[in-house]
């Protein structure tokens, strides 16, 4: 759960799991809404809930009503993983995103990352969760998992680079960890993968990891 503000009005942000909210979690969110008469709420970009405008005070005893649907960050260190509905619930869908989400989430890195790391898996090629701009991109097709690396969609975007393609969830996750481990090692504090990718060069990176 985040706390923003604007030094008048706080958020409190429940959800970091790819956007999933059971409708029984829905039906207490809704209660916890009512009962502090929330002025509004909105998805994020982050496939989290934002329960807007509530002042500190509400906001402290809402992080305690909101405990159970709360999850602070992804236990290893990346900022989000966000999936698409993926086969099971789209028609488009080529595999279970979702599966592959909760793979990547389990990753283990030896040290914390010092930027932001994001994660989009799509289930087919057309990437609805954008994977080309995100710092480790998945989208599927017939023939498997296209891997992209280093894209950012902030205020300097950068399309990522394909690293590798046809691969299973095992091969996407050895190459996820491959690449993010060297952009731990290789890459200076606070820089986001894309800025990394443009010094490093992606012919480089796929020398390391393929
Ligand atoms: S990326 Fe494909 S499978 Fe996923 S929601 Fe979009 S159209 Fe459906």
């Amino acid at each position: 759960m985040n706390n923003e503000t604007n030094n008048q009005n706080f958020s409190v942000i429940p959800g970091l799991n790819m956007g999933l909210f059971s409708p029984k979690d829905l039906s207490s969110i809704l209660e916890v809404i009512n009962k502090y008469d929330v002025p509004a709420t909105k998805i994020t970009g982050a496939q989290r809930l934002a329960l807007l405008g509530v002042e500190k005070e509400q906001m402290l005893a809402m992080h305690k009503d909101l405990k159970p649907f709360i999850r602070e960050s992804v236990a290893n260190g990346v900022t989000y993983v966000q999936a698409c509905p993926g086969k099971k619930w789209c028609r488009y869908g080529q595999t279970d995103s979702f599966a592959l989400g909760r793979k990547l989430e389990q990753l283990s890195f030896d040290k914390p990352f010092t930027a932001k790391v994001k994660v989009a898996i799509s289930a087919c090629r057309m990437c609805c969760t954008e994977p080309y701009l995100r710092d480790v991109g998945v989208y599927a097709s017939k023939s498997g998992w296209t891997l992209v690396f280093g894209g950012n969609g902030g205020g300097r975007p950068r399309i990522g680079d394909v690293i590798a393609k046809k691969l299973s969830d095992d091969e996407v996750l050895e190459l996820v960890k491959k690449c993010l481990t060297i952009y731990q090692q290789q890459s200076r504090p606070t820089i986001r993968s894309a800025r990394f990718m443009e010094r490093f060069g992606i012919e480089e990176l796929k020398k390391l990891v393929l």
